[in-house]
């Protein structure tokens, strides 16, 4: 993020962050002064220092379908990464440390489209990550391959079912009073609690634990029909009455009855059915 002219009283974090400033090539990234494990609370958005504000802008988050807030704060040197190592939890209005926990002198990054729906500057990533998305604009701008993996926030999540929904890549306007109506119900749980932290961690664990099973039951299977399919193109050859396509469709299909998508996507929320 560029350098801007603070209107808050710097630093406004001393004790969790460093701000640096490179004034000279108008870059600025923040380094962690904390260690913290997994989902631990970084920092609380209250309102105040937070404000509304009436549109998205450089300078604010985005934290439901309508929503966006004014940090009005350094939290907003904070640069983005495809590799983040903190989580923006809007609906909590919380930043919380990213699965690898975070480390002292580690920069402070978040997965911007994991907020923003629209964004007015898309810009070429050049985390230099191994998994870096590239073009990084709003969510509602990138494909589901490029944000897959990552934590997303609830109203991204909602708008991506609409859009998919809609089929035509536009978010059907107009509703902004029915929106409004959701977005109160993550004001009233907007005071973060041990409790919620645990249900986060308890969230992405269960995201995680699904998604390597997942991957781990479509290998299994894969080399299970790479077997069998090499047995039946040596059976095929001696035509011994058995069709191998016949056989080869019907191992495939048990293939298909794997994990959904949504399952491999790790999605978040909505799902509590799974249990630990
Ligand atoms: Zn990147």
């Amino acid at each position: 993020m560029a350098p801007l002219t603070p209107h808050w009283v710097r630093p406004s974090h001393p004790e969790i962050q460093e701000v640096v400033i490179n004034e000279a090539e108008f870059q600025s990234k923040s380094l962690s002064k904390v260690a913290l494990p997994a989902w631990d609370l970084y920092a609380r958005l209250d309102f105040p220092p937070c404000t509304d504000a009436a549109e998205p802008t450089y300078a604010t988050v985005q934290y439901g379908r309508d929503k966006h807030l004014n940090l009005n704060s350094d939290l907003l040197y904070i640069n983005h990464s495809c590799e983040p190592s903190l989580i923006f939890d809007m609906g909590r209005l919380a930043v919380i440390a990213g699965p690898k926990g975070i480390q002292p002198g580690e920069e402070l990054t978040f997965f911007y489209p994991s907020t923003e729906w629209d964004m007015a500057q898309p810009f070429d990533c050049l985390c230099g990550t191994e998994t870096c998305r590239g073009r990084i604009s709003g969510a509602g701008d990138m494909t589901a391959e490029q944000l897959s993996g990552l934590f997303l926030n609830k109203h991204i999540h909602e708008l991506l079912e609409q859009k998919a929904s809609n089929g035509n890549g536009n978010v059907a306007s107009g509703n902004g009073a029915s929106s409004a109506a959701v977005n109160d119900e993550d004001d009233s749980s907007a005071l973060l609690g041990a409790e919620n932290l645990a249900n986060i961690a308890r969230e992405l664990r269960e995201a995680s634990d699904r998604a390597e099973k997942a991957a781990a039951a479509a290998c299994r299977a894969l080399a299970a029909l790479q077997v069998r399919q090499a047995g039946l193109l040596k059976a095929g050859k001696k035509a011994n009455g058995v069709s191998p396509a016949a056989t080869f469709n019907a191992a495939a299909s048990s293939l298909r009855r794997g994990p959904t998508s949504r399952e491999l996507s790790g999605e978040m929320g909505g799902d509590t059915s799974f249990s630990t």
